[in-house]
C-alpha cells in the first residue's frame, strides 16, 4: 500500500487514507464504510479520521467505522455531524502520533462549517478546491469562498491536493471555456486523460497546478480570462466580481 491512496467511493468520491510512519492511517470523509472496511480487510489500519464537513458523502461511513478503530473523529463544530470526537478549529495543531503536525483551516464557502487539514505536503481540502474547479456555494459567499480558496493557494507549491471528488475532467472543460488559451492546462489535461483512460485517479494535484490551471485561482489575471469577458459581454472590475462570475456561470455550464 502506498502512503497517500484514494479509494473510490460512490460514483465520483475519494476516501483518502494517508499513511504515518507508525503503520496507522488518517482516513478523510469516510462517507461510504465499505471501501475503508475492505481496506481494513487489506491491512489498513485507521489512526485517525479526519472530517472536513457535513454532507453525507463525507459522513455517511462514520457510524458503521466507529467499532473498527479506537483513534479519533476530528472535524468541525456543526450538529449535522453526529460522531466527532473532537472539535477542531481554524489554526488548531493536531499532533497524531506517526504524523507531522497537521493544521485546520477554515475554508467556508461551499458549507459554512467546512474545514481542511493540512501537514504542509498533503492538503486534505473536501469540497473546496478541485483541481481545475471549485465547490458550489451551497452555504457560503462568493466572498468567503475566495478567501478560502485565496489561504489555500498560499500553501507550499509542492502540496498535494486531495480533493473528494473525481471531477477533473469535466472541470478542464469549464477552464478552457474561460481561459482558452493556456498550454501550460492543456498539457495537464492530455496527461490527466491517459491517466483516467489507464483506470487510475487524476489526483492528487498540486498546489502549484492548480495556481497555473485552476481559473478560480486565477481571478488576479483579468487578461487570461478572455472566455469571461466573451461569456458576460464585458470584464467585471474586481476580483471578486470576477470570481462571483466565473462560479455562477460554472454553475449552469453544460
Ligand atoms: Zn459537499
Ligand atoms: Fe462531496
Amino acid at each position: 500500500m502506498t502512503v497517500l491512496q484514494a479509494l473510490p467511493a460512490f460514483e465520483d468520491n475519494y476516501i483518502w487514507c494517508y499513511r504515518g510512519n507508525e503503520g496507522g492511517s488518517i482516513v478523510v470523509d469516510p462517507g461510504d464504510a465499505g471501501p475503508v472496511l475492505a481496506a481494513i480487510a487489506d491491512g489498513l489500519r485507521i489512526a485517525a479520521i479526519f472530517i472536513t464537513h457535513h454532507h453525507n458523502d463525507h459522513i455517511g461511513g462514520l457510524g458503521a467505522l466507529r467499532a473498527a478503530f479506537t483513534g479519533s473523529v476530528y472535524g468541525p463544530e456543526d450538529a449535522r455531524i453526529p460522531g466527532i470526537d473532537r472539535i477542531v478549529r481554524h489554526d488548531d495543531v493536531l499532533q497524531i502520533s506517526g504524523f507531522r503536525p497537521f493544521r485546520v483551516m477554515a475554508v467556508p464557502g461551499h458549507t459554512r462549517s467546512h474545514i481542511a487539514y493540512t501537514d504542509s505536503s498533503v492538503l486534505f481540502c473536501g469540497d473546496t478546491l478541485f483541481s481545475l474547479g471549485c465547490g458550489r456555494l451551497f452555504e457560503g459567499s462568493p466572498e468567503q469562498m475566495l478567501a478560502s480558496l485565496d489561504r489555500l493557494a498560499e500553501l507550499p507549491e509542492d502540496t498535494l491536493v486531495c480533493c473528494t471528488h473525481e471531477y477533473t475532467l469535466s472541470n478542464a472543460r469549464f477552464a478552457a471555456a474561460a481561459e482558452p488559451d493556456n498550454p501550460e492546462r492543456d498539457h495537464l489535461i492530455d496527461d490527466i486523460k491517459a491517466r483516467r483512460g489507464s483506470g487510475q485517479p487524476s489526483l492528487p494535484s498540486r498546489i502549484v497546478i492548480e495556481k497555473a490551471c485552476n481559473p478560480f485561482l486565477r481571478t488576479h489575471f483579468p487578461e487570461r480570462l478572455t472566455g469571461l469577458k466573451e461569456h458576460l459581454g464585458f470584464m467585471p472590475e474586481s476580483r471578486l466580481a470576477r470570481f462571483a462570475a466565473l462560479r455562477a456561470w460554472k454553475d449552469q455550464f453544460r
